[in-house]
Parts: C-alpha cells; sequence; structure tokens
C-alpha cells in the first residue's frame, strides 16, 4: 500500500546539512513527544507532543497584551514572569502574533507527511553524493508512529536513505513497525541498569533492550549511543557493565556523546528548572579511560 502523504504530525525543527545523525550528509526532522524525562534533557521543548509557546524574558515588556489575548486563560503573570499553562494551551498561535516585543514563540508545527517530504527532497543531489538521507529525531518518533511510518514510507517510494535517533521506548510490535522501513538505527543507551535508568528517566530499560534485541535481529545497521552524564554512567564500572552487556547482545560498535549543556536556556524559556545548571561538561579527554575499557572488550568506542 502507498504512503498516506496526508498523513500529520507535529515536528519542532528540520535541521539540513547535518553530518553527525547517521552516514553522508543528512536532513533530520525532529518529532515532538517523548515517553522519557532525562534529567539532563537538551531539547526540553521536544518533550511534548504539543504546539507550545516559550516566553523570553529579554524582550518582555510586562505590557499584559498576551494574557488578555488568550481566550483560554492559559497566560498568567506570576512573580512578574509570564507563565504558560500548557494543559490548557490548544496552540492557537494569538498570543505570539499580538506580544508587540517578540517575547513568545512556538515550538511545533503540524505537517503533513507530503510537506516534510519537499524540504527533504530539496537536498536529494547531496545525498546521493555522500550517501546521506533523511534521519527522523526528537523527541521520540515511536511517539508519533503512524506519522513516522507513513513519512518512512514516502522516502523509500522515493529511494531516500533512512535512518532514525530513537530511545526504543515502545511496545516491540510498534517498534517493528517503524523500523521496518529504517536502514540505519541510531540507538541511545543510557543505562545498563534498570532501576538506576528510571531514577533518571522516568521509565525502565526492559522494553529498550528488547528492541535492540529485535534490531539486530531484524538485520537493521545499529549504532548504540551513551551520552555519557556526570554522576549518572560515567564511572569505570558503568563503561565494563555496558561493554558486558554490548558483548551479550552481539554489539560491536558504540558512540560515546559527552555531557554538554547546549540545552541550559530552553529551561529558562519553559519555566522549568534545569537539573544540571552547575554541572561541568565533559569532554573527549575526559573520557579515555572510559572509552579504554570497551577497547579492552573489543568494542569499537568512537566519539
Ligand atoms: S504581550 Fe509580550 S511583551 Fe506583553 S507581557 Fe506578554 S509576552 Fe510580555
Ligand atoms: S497559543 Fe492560544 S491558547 Fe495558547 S497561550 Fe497563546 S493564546 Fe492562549
Amino acid at each position: 500500500m502507498k504512503a498516506n502523504r496526508e498523513q500529520t504530525g507535529v515536528v519542532f525543527n528540520i535541521q539540513k546539512f547535518s553530518v553527525n545523525d547517521g552516514p553522508g550528509i543528512r536532513t533530520v526532522v525532529f518529532f515532538k513527544g517523548c515517553p522519557l524525562r532525562c534529567q539532563w534533557c537538551s531539547n526540553p521543548e521536544s518533550q511534548s507532543t504539543k504546539v507550545q509557546i516559550l516566553w523570553d524574558t529579554k524582550k518582555c515588556v510586562h505590557c499584559l497584551h498576551c494574557i488578555d489575548t488568550c481566550k483560554q486563560n492559559a497566560v498568567r503573570e506570576v512573580n512578574n514572569e509570564i507563565h504558560i499553562d500548557h494543559k490548557a494551551c490548544i496552540g492557537c498561535l494569538e498570543c505570539e502574533q499580538e506580544c508587540p516585543q517578540n517575547a513568545l514563540k512556538h515550538e511545533g508545527d503540524t505537517k503533513t507527511v507530503q510537506q516534510v517530504l519537499n524540504i527533504v527532497k530539496q537536498d536529494e543531489v547531496f545525498y546521493e553524493e555522500s550517501g546521506g538521507g533523511i534521519t527522523l529525531s526528537g523527541g521520540e518518533l515511536l511517539m508519533q508512529s503512524e506519522f513516522a511510518c507513513e513519512l518512512l514510507k514516502a522516502c523509500k517510494e522515493e529511494n531516500i536513505h533512512t535512518a532514525c535517533e530513537t530511545t526504543g521506548f515502545a511496545s516491540p510490535d510498534v517498534f517493528l513497525k517503524v523500523i521496518e522501513n529504517i536502514d540505519y538505527v541510531l540507538f541511545d543507551m543510557k543505562h545498563w541498569d534498570t532501576q538506576k535508568h528510571k531514577e533518571y528517566t522516568g521509565v525502565e530499560n526492559t522494553l529498550i533492550k528488547e528492541n535492540i534485541k529485535q534490531s539486530i535481529a531484524s538485520g537493521k545497521t545499529v549504532l548504540p549511543r551513551i551520552p555519557v552524564i556526570p554522576g549518572f554512567n560515567d564511572s569505570l564500572h558503568d563503561a565494563e557493565m555496558f561493554s558486558q552487556q554490548f558483548k551479550e547482545l552481539g554489539i560491536q560498535r558504540v558512540q560515546l556523546l559527552p555531557f554538554h549543556q547546549f540545552g541550559e536556556n530552553k529551561y529558562s524559556l519553559l519555566n522549568k528548572e534545569y537539573a544540571y545548571r552547575n554541572t561541568t561538561a565533559l569532554h573527549k579527554e575526559d573520557l579515555i579511560p572510559y572509552q579504554n575499557i570497551f577497547l579492552a572488550h573489543g568494542i569499537e568506542a568512537f566519539f
């Protein structure tokens, strides 16, 4: 059956010319919505599946016009700050359009498969030359599985190479359906221990491990990636345990992603607390002993 190109989904960014999200030059489509709540998340605006309004304190002059504009009573001023009640907000964008200072902006746009594809196809010549294509990222594409499936199907109809960056957190039947049309799976592995995984991300890793097994068994090219986070999974014991589990799964390569604070500013725009505000970023040099443990197990660990 042909792809339904009228299927809609919510995306919060489409980034062209990426060289870090799969082979070659790629266009990355960021899906909104994620079932995990990683405390270090660098895209907190991706967590909700809804279109969200962000408030910029530096631009706001407190005219309170946004409060008068909102018919849903979703805007309030609390302690000299503008707060959006994201549960009440319906994403009509009227407050953004009416703000005289451009202090409000939205994250997330509803798009059809065809609209996304039109943007992705603009760079087809670069994909052909570099071995690139499209990468579905997020957020978590599995949260919008119908949209993901139709978009991937449409890409295959157009002979575009497909990759995804996934947490792998979904029921195995949903997961298998989505990866059917994916050539290359970048798989986020946060922690080897189930309880610690739950404590820092809000969910256990049982389904995730099951799904990485499924991806390997189905013959996909799979690259696990570990965001190495201080105090969470950065000890040498963690590297040892990851290595042992990867060996059991038959994984031969892993990418290490040292912790950074790129998303810090977005937390204040969303009126959210950032748990890693005072945590120092990691660099490749800091993780050489960590990397060496994987290498000692015969696993190619790289940055
Ligand atoms: S309308 Fe804009 S400038 Fe006025 S209070 Fe709201 S966010 Fe601030
Ligand atoms: S987007 Fe619409 S519903 Fe949401 S806060 Fe603004 S005016 Fe209110």
